[in-house]
Protein backbone atom coordinates (compact mmCIF):
# COMPACT_ATOMS: atom_id res chain seq x y z
CA UNK A 1 0.00 0.00 0.00
CA UNK A 2 2.70 2.92 -1.09
CA UNK A 3 -0.04 5.43 -0.91
CA UNK A 4 -1.13 5.18 2.26
CA UNK A 5 -1.12 8.82 3.85
CA UNK A 6 -1.17 9.89 0.54
CA UNK A 7 -4.78 11.84 -0.98
CA UNK A 8 -6.06 11.24 -4.49
CA UNK A 9 -8.46 13.70 -6.22
CA UNK A 10 -9.88 12.41 -9.00
CA UNK A 11 -12.67 14.26 -11.24
CA UNK A 12 -15.52 12.76 -12.93
CA UNK A 13 -14.64 9.44 -11.22
CA UNK A 14 -18.30 8.09 -10.62
CA UNK A 15 -17.85 5.80 -13.56
CA UNK A 16 -15.89 4.74 -16.39
CA UNK A 17 -12.09 5.71 -16.70
CA UNK A 18 -12.34 7.68 -13.19
CA UNK A 19 -13.78 4.84 -11.36
CA UNK A 20 -10.99 2.69 -12.73
CA UNK A 21 -8.26 4.82 -11.35
CA UNK A 22 -10.08 5.47 -8.05
CA UNK A 23 -9.85 1.66 -7.30
CA UNK A 24 -6.47 1.15 -8.51
CA UNK A 25 -5.27 4.18 -6.13
CA UNK A 26 -7.84 2.82 -3.04
CA UNK A 27 -6.03 -0.64 -3.55
CA UNK A 28 -2.71 0.85 -2.69
CA UNK A 29 -4.41 2.96 0.28
CA UNK A 30 -4.62 6.25 -0.89
CA UNK A 31 -7.22 9.09 0.51
CA UNK A 32 -10.07 9.39 -2.43
CA UNK A 33 -11.84 12.30 -3.27
CA UNK A 34 -14.36 11.15 -6.09
CA UNK A 35 -16.15 13.59 -8.29
CA UNK A 36 -18.84 13.43 -10.97
CA UNK A 37 -22.48 13.05 -11.26
CA UNK A 38 -25.04 9.32 -10.72
CA UNK A 39 -27.35 8.22 -9.09
CA UNK A 40 -27.30 8.89 -5.03
CA UNK A 41 -27.36 4.83 -4.02
CA UNK A 42 -24.58 3.97 -6.74
CA UNK A 43 -22.56 6.60 -5.27
CA UNK A 44 -22.63 6.09 -1.61
CA UNK A 45 -21.78 2.27 -2.55
CA UNK A 46 -18.58 3.79 -4.45
CA UNK A 47 -17.59 5.70 -1.33
CA UNK A 48 -17.95 2.50 0.98
CA UNK A 49 -16.13 0.57 -1.57
CA UNK A 50 -13.22 2.84 -1.82
CA UNK A 51 -13.32 3.12 1.82
CA UNK A 52 -13.21 -0.45 2.75
CA UNK A 53 -10.11 -1.34 0.00
CA UNK A 54 -8.12 1.54 1.24
CA UNK A 55 -8.63 1.82 4.55
CA UNK A 56 -9.05 5.67 4.34
CA UNK A 57 -12.44 7.55 4.16
CA UNK A 58 -13.37 8.64 0.79
CA UNK A 59 -15.76 11.07 0.23
CA UNK A 60 -17.59 12.19 -2.96
CA UNK A 61 -18.00 15.90 -3.66
CA UNK A 62 -20.98 16.82 -5.97
CA UNK A 63 -19.25 19.46 -7.93
CA UNK A 64 -19.98 20.41 -11.24
CA UNK A 65 -16.71 21.28 -13.14
CA UNK A 66 -18.17 23.24 -16.19
CA UNK A 67 -18.07 25.80 -13.77
CA UNK A 68 -15.00 27.69 -12.28
CA UNK A 69 -17.15 28.03 -8.78
CA UNK A 70 -17.33 24.02 -8.78
CA UNK A 71 -14.02 23.42 -8.91
CA UNK A 72 -13.03 25.25 -6.01
CA UNK A 73 -15.90 23.83 -4.18
CA UNK A 74 -14.38 21.11 -5.34
CA UNK A 75 -10.58 21.47 -4.14
CA UNK A 76 -11.93 23.67 -0.95
CA UNK A 77 -13.91 20.11 0.31
CA UNK A 78 -10.49 18.37 -0.34
CA UNK A 79 -8.51 20.89 1.72
CA UNK A 80 -11.30 20.74 4.40
CA UNK A 81 -11.32 17.32 4.59
CA UNK A 82 -7.75 16.17 4.34
CA UNK A 83 -5.55 19.20 4.04
CA UNK A 84 -4.61 18.87 1.03
CA UNK A 85 -4.56 17.50 -2.83
CA UNK A 86 -1.36 14.66 -3.22
CA UNK A 87 -2.26 13.37 -6.42
CA UNK A 88 -4.39 15.09 -8.78
CA UNK A 89 -6.58 13.53 -11.79
CA UNK A 90 -7.76 15.54 -13.89
CA UNK A 91 -10.45 13.01 -15.82
CA UNK A 92 -13.71 14.26 -16.14
CA UNK A 93 -14.65 15.14 -20.03
CA UNK A 94 -17.83 14.70 -22.28
CA UNK A 95 -17.81 14.73 -26.07
CA UNK A 96 -20.13 16.24 -28.90
CA UNK A 97 -20.46 15.21 -32.49
CA UNK A 98 -21.21 17.51 -34.54
CA UNK A 99 -20.35 19.25 -38.12
CA UNK A 100 -18.78 22.42 -37.09
CA UNK A 101 -20.95 24.22 -39.01
CA UNK A 102 -23.82 23.16 -37.03
CA UNK A 103 -22.03 22.61 -33.64
CA UNK A 104 -23.91 24.32 -30.69
CA UNK A 105 -21.65 27.14 -29.55
CA UNK A 106 -23.36 26.14 -25.54
CA UNK A 107 -21.59 22.49 -26.28
CA UNK A 108 -18.32 24.44 -27.39
CA UNK A 109 -18.23 26.37 -24.40
CA UNK A 110 -18.75 23.49 -21.59
CA UNK A 111 -16.58 21.12 -23.30
CA UNK A 112 -13.50 23.67 -23.88
CA UNK A 113 -14.58 24.32 -19.40
CA UNK A 114 -14.34 20.93 -18.60
CA UNK A 115 -11.96 19.19 -20.66
CA UNK A 116 -9.61 21.69 -20.50
CA UNK A 117 -10.26 24.96 -18.05
CA UNK A 118 -11.22 22.57 -15.37
CA UNK A 119 -8.05 21.00 -15.42
CA UNK A 120 -6.64 23.98 -15.04
CA UNK A 121 -8.05 25.82 -12.42
CA UNK A 122 -7.39 22.50 -10.00
CA UNK A 123 -3.89 22.35 -10.73
CA UNK A 124 -3.34 26.07 -9.86
CA UNK A 125 -5.30 24.70 -6.65
CA UNK A 126 -3.39 21.75 -5.73
CA UNK A 127 0.26 23.41 -6.41
CA UNK A 128 0.64 25.02 -2.78
CA UNK A 129 0.05 22.07 -0.63
CA UNK A 130 2.18 20.13 -3.01
CA UNK A 131 5.02 22.90 -3.11
CA UNK A 132 4.60 22.65 1.00
CA UNK A 133 5.07 18.93 0.77
CA UNK A 134 7.49 18.43 -1.34
CA UNK A 135 5.81 15.96 -3.67
CA UNK A 136 3.01 15.59 -6.16
CA UNK A 137 1.57 13.88 -9.07
CA UNK A 138 -0.55 15.76 -11.48
CA UNK A 139 -2.33 13.51 -13.81
CA UNK A 140 -4.70 14.27 -16.72
CA UNK A 141 -6.79 11.95 -19.06
CA UNK A 142 -5.89 13.47 -22.07
CA UNK A 143 -6.73 11.27 -25.44
CA UNK A 144 -5.44 9.75 -29.03
CA UNK A 145 -7.33 13.60 -29.54
CA UNK A 146 -4.83 15.55 -27.67
CA UNK A 147 -2.38 14.01 -30.59
CA UNK A 148 -4.50 13.80 -33.55
CA UNK A 149 -8.42 14.64 -34.88
CA UNK A 150 -11.25 13.46 -36.18
CA UNK A 151 -14.18 15.34 -38.18
CA UNK A 152 -16.93 16.63 -36.16
CA UNK A 153 -15.17 16.72 -32.48
CA UNK A 154 -13.98 20.34 -33.00
CA UNK A 155 -14.72 20.96 -29.24
CA UNK A 156 -12.90 17.62 -28.10
CA UNK A 157 -9.76 17.84 -30.50
CA UNK A 158 -9.10 21.28 -29.62
CA UNK A 159 -9.36 20.77 -25.47
CA UNK A 160 -7.37 17.73 -26.22
CA UNK A 161 -4.47 19.46 -27.59
CA UNK A 162 -4.90 22.03 -24.68
CA UNK A 163 -4.57 19.39 -22.21
CA UNK A 164 -1.25 18.16 -23.78
CA UNK A 165 0.14 21.36 -23.86
CA UNK A 166 -1.08 22.49 -20.19
CA UNK A 167 0.51 19.23 -19.11
CA UNK A 168 4.05 19.80 -20.63
CA UNK A 169 3.52 23.62 -19.11
CA UNK A 170 3.20 22.12 -15.71
CA UNK A 171 6.06 19.55 -15.99
CA UNK A 172 8.90 22.65 -16.70
CA UNK A 173 7.07 24.69 -14.04
CA UNK A 174 7.32 22.08 -11.45
CA UNK A 175 10.61 20.02 -12.67
CA UNK A 176 12.53 21.38 -9.46
CA UNK A 177 9.61 20.67 -7.09
CA UNK A 178 9.35 17.14 -6.61
CA UNK A 179 5.92 16.93 -8.97
CA UNK A 180 5.94 15.30 -11.54
CA UNK A 181 2.55 16.51 -14.53
CA UNK A 182 2.26 13.58 -16.94
CA UNK A 183 -0.98 12.59 -19.30
CA UNK A 184 -2.43 9.51 -20.30
CA UNK A 185 -4.14 9.05 -23.83
CA UNK A 186 -5.90 6.37 -24.32
CA UNK A 187 -7.94 5.42 -27.70
CA UNK A 188 -11.31 4.34 -27.45
CA UNK A 189 -12.00 3.04 -24.26
CA UNK A 190 -15.71 1.44 -24.03
CA UNK A 191 -17.13 3.42 -21.54
CA UNK A 192 -20.30 5.45 -21.46
CA UNK A 193 -18.68 8.21 -23.23
CA UNK A 194 -17.85 6.47 -26.30
CA UNK A 195 -21.44 4.59 -26.07
CA UNK A 196 -23.52 7.84 -25.76
CA UNK A 197 -21.38 9.33 -29.06
CA UNK A 198 -22.93 6.48 -31.26
CA UNK A 199 -26.31 8.18 -31.85
CA UNK A 200 -24.71 11.22 -32.90
CA UNK A 201 -21.96 9.78 -35.01
CA UNK A 202 -24.64 7.37 -36.67
CA UNK A 203 -26.19 10.88 -37.68
CA UNK A 204 -23.11 12.67 -38.79
CA UNK A 205 -21.89 10.25 -41.02
CA UNK A 206 -25.19 8.38 -41.89
CA UNK A 207 -23.80 4.98 -40.42
CA UNK A 208 -25.79 2.15 -38.74
CA UNK A 209 -24.63 1.34 -35.03
CA UNK A 210 -22.31 -2.03 -36.53
CA UNK A 211 -20.66 0.64 -39.33
CA UNK A 212 -19.75 3.19 -36.32
CA UNK A 213 -18.33 0.44 -34.02
CA UNK A 214 -15.97 -0.75 -36.58
CA UNK A 215 -15.08 1.41 -39.65
CA UNK A 216 -15.35 5.22 -36.99
CA UNK A 217 -14.36 3.68 -33.63
CA UNK A 218 -12.18 0.22 -33.87
CA UNK A 219 -10.71 0.93 -37.24
CA UNK A 220 -8.65 3.76 -36.00
CA UNK A 221 -7.05 1.24 -33.75
CA UNK A 222 -4.82 -1.45 -35.43
CA UNK A 223 -5.22 -3.55 -32.62
CA UNK A 224 -9.01 -3.52 -33.14
CA UNK A 225 -9.87 -3.83 -29.63
CA UNK A 226 -11.15 -1.24 -26.68
CA UNK A 227 -8.62 0.02 -24.17
CA UNK A 228 -9.78 -1.15 -21.09
CA UNK A 229 -10.27 1.62 -18.05
CA UNK A 230 -8.23 -0.75 -15.63
CA UNK A 231 -5.45 -0.49 -17.83
CA UNK A 232 -5.42 3.13 -17.77
CA UNK A 233 -5.85 3.01 -14.65
CA UNK A 234 -2.51 1.04 -14.27
CA UNK A 235 -0.40 3.28 -15.93
CA UNK A 236 -1.84 6.46 -13.95
CA UNK A 237 -0.83 4.18 -10.54
CA UNK A 238 2.67 3.47 -12.01
CA UNK A 239 3.05 7.45 -12.64
CA UNK A 240 2.22 7.87 -9.09
CA UNK A 241 5.38 5.75 -7.92
CA UNK A 242 8.99 6.38 -7.16
CA UNK A 243 10.06 4.65 -10.57
CA UNK A 244 7.87 7.20 -12.50
CA UNK A 245 9.48 10.20 -10.49
CA UNK A 246 11.85 10.93 -13.71
CA UNK A 247 8.80 10.70 -16.17
CA UNK A 248 6.91 14.12 -16.38
CA UNK A 249 5.98 16.15 -19.54
CA UNK A 250 5.33 13.34 -20.94
CA UNK A 251 1.97 12.42 -22.99
CA UNK A 252 1.43 8.43 -22.71
CA UNK A 253 -0.42 6.83 -25.73
CA UNK A 254 -2.04 3.70 -24.63
CA UNK A 255 -4.04 3.74 -28.26
CA UNK A 256 -3.41 0.13 -29.42
CA UNK A 257 -1.57 1.67 -32.05
CA UNK A 258 -3.64 4.58 -33.31
CA UNK A 259 -1.26 7.58 -33.56
CA UNK A 260 1.71 5.46 -34.74
CA UNK A 261 -0.05 5.46 -37.77
P1 LIG B 1 -17.60 8.56 -18.58
O1 LIG B 1 -18.73 9.27 -19.23
O2 LIG B 1 -17.76 7.12 -18.20
O3 LIG B 1 -17.13 9.35 -17.27
C1 LIG B 1 -17.13 10.73 -17.22
C2 LIG B 1 -17.11 11.17 -15.78
O4 LIG B 1 -17.12 12.60 -15.73
C3 LIG B 1 -18.34 10.70 -14.99
O5 LIG B 1 -17.97 10.43 -13.66
C4 LIG B 1 -19.25 11.92 -15.07
O6 LIG B 1 -20.23 11.96 -14.03
C5 LIG B 1 -18.22 13.02 -14.94
N1 LIG B 1 -18.70 14.31 -15.39
C6 LIG B 1 -19.34 14.59 -16.55
N2 LIG B 1 -19.64 15.89 -16.60
C7 LIG B 1 -19.17 16.44 -15.45
C8 LIG B 1 -19.19 17.75 -14.91
N3 LIG B 1 -19.77 18.77 -15.57
N4 LIG B 1 -18.64 17.95 -13.71
C9 LIG B 1 -18.08 16.93 -13.02
N5 LIG B 1 -18.02 15.68 -13.48
C10 LIG B 1 -18.58 15.44 -14.68
O7 LIG B 1 -16.40 8.75 -19.58
P2 LIG B 1 -14.93 8.15 -19.68
O8 LIG B 1 -14.81 7.53 -21.01
O9 LIG B 1 -14.53 7.37 -18.48
O10 LIG B 1 -14.10 9.51 -19.76
C11 LIG B 1 -13.18 9.92 -18.78
C12 LIG B 1 -12.11 10.76 -19.47
O11 LIG B 1 -11.41 9.93 -20.39
C13 LIG B 1 -12.65 11.95 -20.28
O12 LIG B 1 -11.81 13.07 -20.09
C14 LIG B 1 -12.54 11.46 -21.70
O13 LIG B 1 -12.39 12.53 -22.61
C15 LIG B 1 -11.29 10.62 -21.61
N6 LIG B 1 -11.13 9.66 -22.70
C16 LIG B 1 -12.07 8.71 -22.92
C17 LIG B 1 -11.89 7.83 -23.96
C18 LIG B 1 -12.89 6.78 -24.27
O14 LIG B 1 -12.79 6.18 -25.34
N7 LIG B 1 -13.83 6.47 -23.39
C19 LIG B 1 -10.76 7.92 -24.78
C20 LIG B 1 -9.82 8.89 -24.53
C21 LIG B 1 -10.01 9.77 -23.48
Amino acid sequence: MFLKGKCALITGSTSGIGLAYARALAAEGATLVINGFGEAGAIAAQVAELTAASGAPAIHVDADLTRREGVEALMAAAADAFGGVDILISNAGMQHVAPVEEFPVEKWDAIIALNLTAAFDAARLAVPHMKSRGWGRIIATASAHSLTASPFKAAYVAAKHGLAGLTKTLALELATSGITANCISPGYVWTTLVENQIPDTMAARGMTREQVLNDVLLVRQPTRQFVQPEQVAAMALFLCGNDAAQITGANISMDGGWTAE
